[in-house]
């Protein structure tokens, strides 16, 4: 990487730390740190050093707390370092503590009056506080000798927010095109072209730096003038991948963390808004899913998930009168599986109903395209797969909410039906499905525990267990299932049945 690099210790005093009581892998960063951007370093203090890593260690972990204490136990050692207080301000504005990250920066700025990032710093904090002119007053200080691109950035958002800027040619850089994106589209829609605003909101939503269906991390600009800002997740662990990404991790890696992004979900909603404006009724039912699925809504919109009338009563078995059979698969998609499962379901003509985990929908949104193609149902396992009865009214509806929008954007039809993950329901689970226009599917046969045994076995459960209007649990990772599938679809069809998806066989009465 960098030429001249050199070894920390003999030739570096200050750093002399190896001897310490430091973990091992402190050291190692501390070394990397010293090759890869000596000259950085050289001129950091021991202090600064050993708090920068500890701070940035407990970053990398996830654990905020751990490294707002260590930051303020640095600054107690070095009150006055410019690193250590634009540390502390990025520290504490994530953890939202606006007035002391407002502090630390004006600490660094006391001393070095050109320090670009604290300016940068301090001008989030104003348009945290909905500040916008002070916000702009302070980007452009921060761009004589910083990181231009991300001041340009603020400036423009800030001047938009206060219905200056007027130009949607912002002159920003190309690794900024999903905020330059989001601000054309914010501007047009205020300026009535809905047609340039829907284009330009779907154009930023394809630049991914995250998965389809998630917020991106970081500070996100939510076009909102009395919110313009939200923090979401840890950015810092997002610029440090790995602890060996640490040589990067100097004041650079602060302008990264610090940096806007639009928020994925207002760049949906200002779509949603072009697209009804234009009477756009398909393209802003899409952005709505889409939107809904990075971001689940208070209260899910009855227009949209509809409310059937026996939501709260349980489905466990359809009319004996028929000789049907649904077959219902959970915890998918997951890649190779689900694509043989396909296939098996296919060769004997048979439909099934995938459960899925929202999660791995979302981030396998093809093989659910796949299911839906070869007429599978596909109903709703939660986002994250957890035990819904443990949860608040609030998170149940997020978990449920997420996946359908997520299914719904992929596919074009909103589930009829959840399962509650590890078949845990109370009625407080029920009640809140059913607003979000649920059925709760539990089961007639329940091949699990056979699953864990083997394909033979799985294979004599369910023959043994099975009758007219049955619903089968089987699950959509099991290696027994799959070698078991086509027996067991050979033998059912043997015997007359026919499979059915789940909203098939409800539809037939219970
Ligand atoms: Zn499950």
């Amino acid at each position: 990487m960098m030429a001249g690099a050199r070894l920390p210790n003999e030739t570096h005093p200050r750093c002399n730390v190896a001897s310490s009581a430091h973990v091992l892998w402190s050291v190692t960063i501390i070394a990397l740190l010293n090759m890869l951007v000596a000259p950085q370093v050289s001129a950091w203090s021991q202090v600064e050093l050993r708090s920068y890593v500890a701070v940035m260690g407990a970053v990398h972990r996830g654990k905020w707390t751990v490294a707002a204490t260590r930051v303020r136990e640095g600054l107690k050692s070095a009150p006055d370092s410019a690193l250590l207080n634009n540390l502390a301000g990025a520290v504490f504005f994530y953890r939202g503590e606006t007035g002391d990250a407002e502090s630390a920066w004006l600490r660094v700025l006391a001393g070095a009056p050109d320090d670009s990032l604290a300016a940068y710093g301090l001008g989030l904090a104003s348009l945290a506080r909905g500040n916008l002119a002070e916000a702009e007053t302070w980007a452009e200080r921060a761009m004589e000798n910083g990181n231009v691109a991300a001041c340009l950035l603020m400036r423009a958002y800030a001047s938009h927010l206060r219905g200056a800027l007027r130009d949607p040619s912002v002159p920003l850089p190309d690794s900024l095109a999903q905020a330059r994106l989001g601000l054309a589209a914010a501007i047009a829609l205020r300026q009535g072209d809905h047609r340039r605003a829907l284009d330009s909101a779907r154009e930023a939503l394809l630049i991914r730096d995250t998965g389809r269906y998630a917020e991106s991390s970081g500070l996100l600009m939510t076009f909102d003038p009395r919110a313009p800002l939200h923090c979401s997740q840890e950015p810092m662990s997002d610029a440090l991948v790995r602890p060996t990404d640490a040589p990067s991790a100097d004041p650079e890696v602060l302008w990264r963390v610090l940096g806007l992004k639009p928020s994925r979900a207002a760049l949906a909603r200002m779509g949603i808004n072009a697209a009804g404006a234009m009477g756009d009724t398909s393209g802003e039912r899409s952005l709505r899913w889409l939107a809904d699925a990075i971001e689940p809504p208070d209260r899910p919109d009855p227009s949209v998930y509809g409310s059937p009338d026996r939501a709260a009563v349980p489905l466990w078995t359809g009319s004996p009168g028929r000789r049907v059979v649904a077959l219902t698969f959970d915890d998918g998609p997951r890649r190779g599986p689900t694509e043989r499962i396909l296939h098996i379901l296919r060769q004997y003509d048979a439909r099934a109903t995938f459960f899925v985990v929202g999660r791995h929908a979302a981030a396998n949104p093809d093989l659910v395209a796949q299911m839906a193609h070869s007429g599978m149902e596909i109903a709703n396992h939660s986002f994250t797969h957890p035990n819904l009865t443990r949860l608040n009214h609030r998170a149940v509806q997020a978990e449920l909410i997420r996946t359908s929008a997520c299914i719904a954007h992929i596919t074009g039809r909103v589930p009829r039906f959840f399962r509650p993950p590890g078949g845990r329901v109370n009625d407080r689970v029920l009640a809140v499905a059913g607003s979000a226009g649920l059925r709760a599917c539990m089961w007639t046969v329940n091949a699990e525990y056979s699953e864990h045994i083997g394909p033979q076995s799985v294979v004599q459960h369910v023959l043994s267990q099975v009758r007219p209007g049955a619903v089968v649990l089987l699950h959509n990772g099991s290696s027994a299932t799959l070698t078991a599938l086509p027996e067991i679809l050979a033998a059912l069809k043997r015997r007359g049945y026919e499979f059915v998806t789940v909203s098939e066989l409800a539809a037939t009465g219970t």
